[in-house]
């Protein structure tokens, strides 16, 4: 479609608005109510243009083919000016001075003086919340916070309250802002145009429309999974903002309040600037030769005593792909052993070995921009609003906008409040749930036909296995009831593009991968993978790189790109590149590395930014493990708990402090860029394995890590077409990416799966039960999971003022439970497994299922993870998170047994 636009000629797209044709050639207006993330309001009528003779709002006036618009007249410029004026001299002058303000910059474009700004003030101030303080008296009423809270967020935590010049912001349950529903995702501060809410302190006035005097740094967010594109600001080396960036391809000018806010950490009194050694049972100060001499000695005699797998390392989600990849390498190459493994294997792994299985690739099927299309999304084992909370909004506006929703999780939390229909199996019974859809979508006849018979393998089988899976059955196994599965059968078979997200509820179980093949079944049963329809299956990562982190072959099985160590042609080509042998067999994974130091067989383990101590299972036998391994070498950012079971921990550089590329859950390759230096002498985890290297003799070559990732590509061909300089033009790219001039494939399998057959392969594979039970002993299921503010062991967002939103970890007790065991809001009490003892406040809640109880692990030393057991997945070794029979007891003072005894 085609406008003129002051006698431009411009083409638009059809439906687009008066405004989005003005910016197109190049016009600029005054848009006071409008945000580009958002539906146009029209209310603030600063962006009235001529359009064919009338008078129109351009952000909210369709624009016709052929239309003629002038957008600079005097009399347009007059009107502007008096309907900024009149919303100018409600406010108080200071209103016009604000910094950032797109209000102050609209008026001095018009040529108001802040003699305009007329009003009196004295509406107050609520400052009750650390990262979002309102001043009411700058509110122009203009709503874009309310509707960013609505539209982006979907949390709904704003309103407008008031009539005429009094009408303002406020937080819709009444009460201060600290108190009400915000879920601190700042959306309200990036978009407000007048500085009436903003981030106190240095980051007050900056916004992502608004930075252009800060200096800023684009990078990727350092969290979790979902790989937000953030612009930093900093100053004199700190940051003093972080902004979502609007055209960040996943979060689209959004962000959480992980993300967004929580980088104090950066300057915790705690950091580590310094390398420490342990000596006479103590951790000391010591100079970075002085540590790299000691670990370059303590490599050398495991290696010398016990050969070369005595060594392991533990690489990093949390760090880089270039780090990662140098880390297997140094493995690898100098030590000469595949015990290297990253964190995937608590998490998931098994979405790797059941992806793979059925379709050929370890990572999702599509890009998460295809859920923009789809009709119905089923949501298994995921609290994404809370967990991927930018993913999770992405998920409500879906919903919202008509798609249904399924959600499949024992708790009635986040989008489940939202969904068509929510199934709530018992923890550990997601593959017969899946069989029941599964066997309901064969049973009515709503698989595709044509997709099963040319592109799918496996099908007789599969058929034969469903007949033990009727409706009835897996409700009594589940406890969904049979109508409810019917019903999200019935909507999930019957949408025309359905897509499927899920989490660690699938995979952190004793069959986790058999629960990815068993979701994976659905996905292949409807034709929705692999294909322009469905939208396959998106697997929520949780740490920040922990696809990255696999994808570099930091995994004893796999080199880079997967090819199998032991496949003679895929190490060759590794040989080759690093001019090393490669170790034939299998290394250790993170469990076996435990049991072998338990064993006296593992004698150095390097653990690079994880916190095993506080975050694996059965933490007790974990730090037994460190106890005994003669040499245990940690990188951390702090004196974590596996820092303070090591014999010499390495001061590193935080997300934000580091370059290199981390690839997100629907496996985009994105920059990281350092915006500050790191403090002291703490250096980043690629240089650390370089100086480690270094001092036992090796130059491992790649010196930057830029050129780790051209190395990378060299050796995994699925990497080829991937390097900074391609991502530094393109911004994100998906993997596969096998040539530098393509685009990286967002969409897999259109044309054949990777599989050894090319076909999409169902799995037989039959229900089994969990590794634990609820008895009369320990009568009560724990499932644990995170909560929105803190983020893993709380290491980062612990020493930021998200403390103050989230201070402690909670025990959900269903109101009956509490009655039966006497628990009582608040209160603390002492959970017992067969495994350990933590002690937590519980939370009656009806979030949760009688006879489970729910809670997160950020603050190790409640001891969580000292309740989880070793059970694990029976194909990948993932922990059984989700399923851990516990006893809950009040843990009441003798005032207050002395108090009920009254
Ligand atoms: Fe985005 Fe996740 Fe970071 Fe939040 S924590 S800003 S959702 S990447």
């Amino acid at each position: 479609m085609r406008v003129e636009v002051d006698g431009i000629g411009v083409a638009v797209p059809e439906g687009a608005s008066l405004l989005t044709a003005a910016r197109a050639s190049g016009a600029e207006l005054p848009t006071l109510c409008h945000d580009d993330r958002m539906s146009p309001a029209g209310s603030c009528r600063t962006c009235l243009v001529w359009a064919d003779g009338s008078i129109a709002a351009a952000c909210v006036t369709p624009a016709a083919d052929g239309a003629r618009i002038e957008t600079a007249t005097d009399y347009l410029r007059e009107l502007r000016r008096d309907a900024v004026e009149l919303i100018a001299s409600a406010l108080p002058p200071r209103a016009l001075a604000a910094d950032g303000s797109e209000l102050a910059d609209v008026c001095r474009s018009l040529g108001i003086g802040s003699e305009a700004a007329r009003g009196v003030g004295g509406r107050g101030e609520d400052t009750s919340h650390p990262y979002v303080h309102l001043d009411r008296d700058l509110c122009i009423a203009c709503g874009r916070c309310v509707r960013m809270c609505s539209e982006v967020q979907g949390t709904f935590a704003l309103t407008l309250v008031g009539r005429g010049a009094d009408t303002v912001v406020a937080p819709g349950t009444g009460g201060p802002w600290a108190e009400s529903d915000c879920v601190s995702c700042g959306g309200c501060v990036d978009t407000c145009p007048t500085g009436a809410i903003t981030e106190p302190g240095p980051a007050r006035g900056l916004t992502s429309a608004h930075h252009e005097a800060a200096r800023t740094t684009r990078t990727t967010c350092g969290y979790c999974g979902v790989g937000c594109s953030l612009d930093v600001a900093a100053e004199e080396g700190r940051v003093t903002a972080v902004l979502p960036a609007r055209d960040g391809p996943v979060n689209r000018g959004h962000a959480c309040v992980k993300g967004r806010f929580a980088h104090g950490f950066l300057t915790s009194p705690g950091r580590l600037t310094q390398p420490l050694l342990r000596r006479d049972g103590r951790l000391e100060p010591v100079g970075w030769d002085e540590a790299l001499d000691h670990i370059a000695r303590g490599l050398r005699q495991a290696v010398a005593t016990g050969g070369p797998d005595a060594v392991a390392a533990i690489s990093s989600a949390r760090a880089t792909n270039e780090e990662n990849y140098l880390v297997q390498k140094f493995l690898r190459v100098v030590i000469g052993t595949n015990n290297v493994d990253n964190c995937s294997r608590l998490c998931h792994s098994p979405s790797a070995a059941g992806l793979t299985a059925s379709f050929g690739f370890p990572g999702g099927t599509n890009s998460f921009d295809d859920v923009e299309r789809a009709d119905c999304v089923l949501v298994v084992g995921a609290n994404p609003v809370e967990a991927h909370p930018v993913v999770g909004a992405r998920l409500l506006q879906r919903a919202l906008h008509g798609a249904r929703l399924i959600v499949a999780d024992p708790r009635a939390v986040g989008l489940a409040t939202h969904a068509d229909v929510h199934l709530r199996p018992r923890p550990g019974t997601n593959v017969a749930l899946c069989h029941g859809l599964a066997r309901v979508l064969l049973a009515e006849r709503l698989t595709d036909e044509a997709f099963l018979r040319e592109r799918a393998a496996g099908l007789p089988e599969f058929t034969e296995l469903l007949a033990d899976y009727p409706p009835d059955r897996v409700a009594d196994i589940t406890g969904v009831p049979a109508a409810d599965l019917v019903a999200a059968a019935r909507l999930y078979g019957r949408a025309e593009r359905p897509a499927i997200v899920y989490g660690l509820g699938v995979t952190e179980h004793l069959h986790g991968t058999d629960g990815v093949r068993a979701l994976a079944n659905l996905a292949i049963l409807r034709g929705a993978v692999g294909t322009g329809r469905g939208c396959g299956l998106y697997p929520l990562r949780g740490q920040n790189n922990v696809q990255g982190a696999s994808d570099m072959g930091a995994l004893p099985d796999t080199l880079p790109g997967y090819g199998k160590v032991t496949d003679p042609a895929v190490r060759s080509r590794a040989e080759d590149v690093w001019g090393a042998r490669v170790p034939v067999g299998p290394g250790l994974r993170i469990p076996q590395m435990f049991a072998a130091a338990r064993a006296g067989e593992l004698r150095a383990l390097w653990v690079i930014g994880e916190d095993v101590c506080a975050t694996d299972p059965d933490t007790n036998r974990v730090a037994e493990a460190l106890r005994v391994c003669p040499l245990v070498i940690c990188n951390e950012l702090f004196l974590s708990e596996t820092a303070r079971h090591s014999d010499v921990v390495l001061p590193v550089a935080s997300w934000l402090e580091k370059d290199g590329t981390f690839v997100n859950f629907d496996r985009r390759f994105q920059r990281v860029r350092a915006a500050v230096a790191p403090p002291g002498q703490a250096r980043t985890d690629f240089e650390t394995v370089h100086a480690v290297a270094a001092a036992m003799g090796v130059d491992l070559g790649c010196p930057t890590p830029a050129a780790a990732l051209d190395e990378c590509g060299r050796l995994a061909p699925v990497f080829a077409g991937l390097s900074h300089a391609g991502l530094d033009r393109e911004g994100a790219i998906p993997w596969p990416c096998p040539e530098a001039d393509q685009p990286g494939e967002a969409t897999l399998y259109t044309e054949r799966f990777a599989t050894a057959d090319g076909r999409a392969h169902l799995a037989s594979c039959p229900y089994l039960p969990p590794g634990e039970r609820a008895d009369d002993d320990y009568p009560l299921i724990m499932v644990t999971g995170r909560r929105l503010t803190h983020y893993n062991s709380g290491s980062m967002t612990r020493r930021t003022a998200n403390l103050l939103l989230e201070s402690a970890d909670w025990l959900d007790v269903h109101p009956d439970d509490a009655d039966r065991y006497g628990l009582r809001e608040g209160e603390p009490v002492t959970v017992e497994s067969r495994h350990g003892e933590a002690r937590l406040l519980a939370r009656v809640s009806g979030e949760v299922n009688p006879g489970q109880v729910f809670c997160a692990f950020h603050f190790p030393a409640n001891g969580v993870n000292r309740l989880t057991s070793g059970h694990a997945d029976t194909v990948t070794s993932c922990p059984e998170y989700k399923v851990t029979a516990v006893r809950v007891t009040p843990r009441r003072t003798q005032h207050d047994a002395a108090a009920d005894a009254r």
